[in-house]
C-alpha cells in the first residue's frame, strides 16, 4: 500500500529544510511504500516566471546558486559533482526553453535532487517524469499511466515532480499555481493510496491564515466539502482542485507540519469526527472576507445573527464593509484590501477566540409558563450567555407532571418546546441515575412534594435551582436539612425566584446575613395580584369584587382567587425571607390577618363574589379613612425584632396604611417592594420593581443557574 507525501516549496526552501524532509521520509519509509511529490523550492516558481518575462540574468544565476548550495550541503565527493552537473544541465535546458515552459523546471530541479539523495541513502528510489504521466485534461489516462508506473514492487520510494504535466496534444504545461497538491491527489488516486499527506509549513488547515492572524488554530477534522470550500475561499494551504480526486477515491487527506512532524494536523475525510454545524474559519480572497460554516449548517437564523455580529465587530474596528451577504455556507463581506488583516483579526477574535467553555447540563421539571419561558430564553440567549460567561447551556431533560424526556446528547431548544415526551413518571429518579455530576436540576413546578427529592438529587452531586416556593416554605427542619445537604454535597441550592421573581431580594438579604449584618425588620409588599387591585381601587369606583374578577379573568390571580386573599402565598414568602435572614420562622410564628374577615371557603365562585360584593362598604370605609390621612392601603408581610417571642422576631401579614414617605406608597401595577432595615445601615435597603411575569422569572432562574 502506498502513502503519498507531498512537500511544498516552504518545506524545501533550503538545505536545512530539505534535510528535515529527508528525515521525515526516512523515518516513515519503513512503514510502507511512498510516493513523494515535490514542489519547486520556495520562491523558485516566481523567479522562473519573472525570468520568462525578461532576461534578468543575475536572478537566474542566483537561482542556480541556491540549488547548488543545497547540493553542496547534502552531498559530498563524486555524488556532489554528479548532482551539480545534472542541475547545471537542467538549468541550461531551462534557459533554452520557450518562455512559457521555463516555469516547469522548478519541480524538476527540486525532485531530481531529492530522488538522488534518497537513492544515495540506500532507498530503492525511482524518479518519475510527471510530464509523461499526468495528462492535464485527461484524468482517466493519467490514472492509467501513473498506475502502471508505480507497479514495480522493487521500488520503495517513487519521487515525482508536482505541478507539471502535458496536454493531450503533447505540450508541456502546468496544473496552475499551487498545483502540486493536485498532482499529489492524482498520484494518490491512481495508485490507490491509503493516505495523502501534504507536508507544509503550518500545523494543518487553520481557522485563519496564521501569517495574518497569529491566534489561528488548527481545525482537527474536516469533511472534503468543507476543506474544499475553505480552499476556494482563500485558505491556500490546500489547492482546492486537489480535494476531488482524493474524495472520489475515498483517500483521507492529512495536512501536516514539516517543522513539527508529530503534530496531528488536520484530517480531511468523508466522515469528520465532529458532526455539529460550526464556524470553521475566516479567510479572504479578492477583497471578499469569508466566514465559513461547516456543510452541516441548518437554518439561516444563526447566519443572519452572525452577519449582524460581523457588522458590529467590523464597525467597532472602524471598518465599514461595502456589503455583507448571507449565503448557505456562511457570510461574505466586501472590504478594502488595506483593512483586510485588521478585519480578519477582529472577526477571528470574535468567533474563534472565546475562552474554553464549561457546559452546564440542565434537567428542567415543569413545562408551565415559567418552564416554557426558561426553555425559550435558553434557546434565544445561549450564544450571548456563552460569550459573556464562558458557560454553554445544554438541556438534557425536560418533564411536565406526567411526561418526561431525557437525552444525554442534549435536547436542542427548538425541540425542547415540543420534545415528544413519553408518558411516565420517575423523572427525578432517572435524573439521579443518569445525570452527570454538576448538572443542574431546575424545579419550575408548583408541586408540593417535589422538594422531597432534593436531598437525593444533591447527594448525586446535582445542583438545584428552584422557582417553586412551596419547596421552601416547608417545616423549618426540612428546610434546614435541604440547606445542610447542599453544603455537605458541595452543590448549590438557589431559589431567588421564589420571592419577587426577578428582583434580587433573597440574595441581598443573605449577603447581609452572611456578613453578620443583623436584620432589624423586613417589610415585603410582594403580592402582585393584590398590588394590582389595591392600586386600582378607589371608593365609589368599580367594587373590590369587580376588580378581583377582572384580575381573575386576565389570569393574574390563582385559579381560585380566594387563595390570593387568604395570605397563604404571602405567608410562604415571608417564611422564605425570614429564613434567608437567619430567622427560623415557622408558619405558626406568623400572625395572618386575611384581607376579608370571613374565609368564604364553603361558597361556590358566584356566591363568593356576591358575598365579597356585600363587603364593599367595609373596603370603601377603610380606604376612605386611609385617604383622609394621606395613606394608601397595601397588603404587607413583615418581620421585626420583638423580645419575648420564640424567634426574637414578630411576623405578621395584614392590610396596612402606608404614608407617602413609605416606598410601597408609590407602587405601580403588579410591582413589588421590599424594605430591609439592618444593624449596619442607617437607612433601609429598598428593592422595588416588576415582581411577576414568566419571562422575568425565567431570567432570574437563568441567573441562579449561571452562579
Ligand atoms: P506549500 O508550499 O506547502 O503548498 P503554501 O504556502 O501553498 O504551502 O500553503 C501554506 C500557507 O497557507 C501557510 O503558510 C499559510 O500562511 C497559508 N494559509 C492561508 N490560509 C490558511 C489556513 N486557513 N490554514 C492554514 N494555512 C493557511
Ligand atoms: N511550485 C508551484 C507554485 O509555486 C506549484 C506548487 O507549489 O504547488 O505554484
Ligand atoms: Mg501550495
Amino acid at each position: 500500500m502506498f502513502r503519498v507525501y507531498k512537500f511544498g516549496g516552504s518545506s524545501v526552501a533550503d538545505a536545512t529544510a530539505t534535510s528535515r524532509v529527508l528525515d521525515i521520509i526516512g523515518a516513515r519509509a519503513r512503514d510502507g511504500r511512498l510516493i513523494v511529490i515535490g514542489s519547486a523550492i520556495g520562491g523558485c516558481t516566481d523567479a522562473l516566471l519573472s525570468l520568462a518575462d525578461g532576461d534578468d540574468s543575475s536572478a537566474a544565476a542566483a537561482l542556480l546558486e541556491r540549488h547548488l548550495g543545497i547540493i553542496r550541503r547534502l552531498f559530498t565527493g563524486a555524488e556532489r559533482a554528479e548532482a551539480s552537473d545534472e542541475i547545471r544541465r537542467l538549468f541550461d535546458e531551462m534557459l533554452a526553453a520557450p518562455a512559457d515552459e521555463k516555469v516547469t523546471f522548478g519541480e524538476l530541479f527540486s525532485t531530481r535532487i531529492l530522488a538522488r539523495k534518497l537513492a544515495a541513502e540506500g532507498f530503492r528510489t525511482r524518479w518519475l517524469d510527471s510530464r509523461a504521466l499526468v495528462i492535464s485534461d485527461d484524468t482517466v489516462e493519467t490514472c492509467r499511466r501513473i498506475g502502471a508506473a508505480v507497479q514495480d514492487p522493487d521500488i520503495d520510494i517513487f519521487v515525482a515532480p508536482g505541478f507539471i504535466a502535458r496536454t493531450k496534444e503533447g505540450k508541456v504545461t502546468t496544473l496552475g499555481r499551487g498545483g502540486s497538491d493536485y498532482s499529489a491527489a492524482l498520484y494518490a488516486a491512481a495508485a490507490g493510496a491509503d493516505a495523502l499527506c501534504k507536508w507544509t509549513d503550518v500545523p494543518g488547515m487553520m481557522t485563519a491564515d496564521r501569517r495574518k492572524v497569529p491566534a489561528a488554530r488548527t481545525i482537527p477534522f474536516l469533511s472534503y466539502g468543507d476543506a474544499e470550500t475553505l480552499a476556494l475561499r482563500g485558505a491556500k494551504v490546500l489547492y482546492a482542485p486537489a480535494v476531488r480526486p482524493a474524495m472520489e477515491a475515498g483517500i483521507p487527506i492529512h495536512i501536516l507540519n514539516t517543522f513539527c512532524p508529530s503534530d496531528p494536523g488536520t484530517v480531511i475525510s468523508a466522515t469528520p469526527a465532529t458532526g455539529a454545524a460550526e464556524w470553521l474559519g475566516v479567510s479572504a480572497k479578492d477583497h471578499i472576507l469569508y466566514l465559513t460554516r461547516s456543510g452541516l449548517a441548518e437554518g439561516t437564523e444563526d447566519i443572519r445573527t452572525a452577519a449582524a455580529r460581523i457588522e458590529s465587530t467590523l464597525r467597532a474596528e472602524g471598518i465599514a464593509p461595502k456589503e455583507i451577504r448571507c449565503t448557505e455556507r456562511g457570510i461574505e463581506a466586501d472590504i478594502k484590501e488595506s483593512v483586510e488583516t485588521a478585519a480578519l483579526i477582529a472577526i477571528h477574535r470574535d468567533f474563534f477566540e472565546t475562552a474554553p467553555v464549561d457546559t452546564i447540563d440542565l434537567f428542567i421539571a415543569g413545562a408551565g409558563a415559567v418552564g416554557s419561558a426558561l426553555v425559550d430564553l435558553i434557546g434565544r440567549s445561549r450564544e450571548t450567555v456563552e460569550k459573556r460567561t464562558g458557560k454553554a447551556l445544554r438541556i438534557l431533560g425536560i418533564a411536565d407532571s406526567r411526561h418526561y424526556v431525557i437525552n444525554l446528547a442534549g435536547i436542542r431548544p427548538e425541540e425542547a418546546a415540543n420534545p415528544g415526551m413519553t408518558e411516565r413518571d420517575g423523572f427525578t429518579e432517572e435524573v439521579i441515575r443518569v445525570a452527570p455530576r454538576g448538572a443542574v436540576f431546575v424545579d419550575c413546578t408548583d408541586s408540593i412534594d417535589l422538594y422531597r427529592s432534593y436531598t437525593a438529587l444533591m447527594e448525586a452531586g446535582i445542583h438545584i435551582v428552584s422557582s417553586n416556593r412551596r419547596s421552601l416554605a416547608v417545616p423549618f427542619v426540612e428546610y434546614a436539612a435541604m440547606k445542610a445537604a447542599a453544603l455537605q454535597n458541595g452543590v448549590s441550592f438557589r431559589y431567588e425566584t421564589t420571592v419577587g421573581a426577578a428582583l434580587p431580594i433573597l440574595e441581598s438579604i443573605s449577603r447581609g446575613a452572611n456578613s453578620c449584618d443583623e436584620v432589624l425588620s423586613i417589610e415585603a409588599v410582594v403580592s402582585c395580584t393584590l398590588n394590582q387591585i389595591l392600586g386600582e381601587y378607589t371608593p365609589g369606583g368599580p367594587s373590590f369584587a369587580r376588580l378581583l374578577r377582572k384580575a381573575q379573568e386576565s389570569g393574574l390571580t390563582e385559579p381560585d382567587p380566594r387563595q390570593d386573599l387568604d395570605g397563604k402565598d404571602a405567608l410562604r414568602k415571608i417564611l422564605i425571607l425570614g429564613r434567608e435572614a437567619g430567622i427560623p420562622l415557622e408558619e405558626a410564628d406568623v400572625e395572618v390577618t386575611p384581607l376579608i374577615p370571613e374565609p368564604l371557603d364553603h361558597l361556590d365562585q358566584d356566591a363568593f363574589y356576591k358575598a365579597l360584593e356585600g363587603m364593599e362598604p367595609l373596603f370603601a370605609k377603610a380606604f376612605e379613612q386611609a385617604a383622609a390621612q394621606g395613606c394608601r392601603r397595601r397588603f404587607v408581610a413583615s418581620i421585626e425584632r420583638a423580645s419575648g417571642t420564640r424567634t426574637g422576631y414578630r411576623a405578621c401579614i395584614r392590610m396596612a396604611d402606608v404614608g407617602s414617605s413609605h416606598p410601597a406608597y408609590h407602587l405601580r401595577g403588579t410591582e413589588n417592594a421590599i424594605i430591609v432595615q439592618s444593624s449596619f445601615h442607617p437607612y433601609p435597603l429598598v428593592i422595588q420593581g416588576a415582581g411577576e411575569g414568566a419571562r422575568q422569572a425565567a431570567s432570574s432562574i437563568l441567573n441562579d443557574i449561571l452562579k
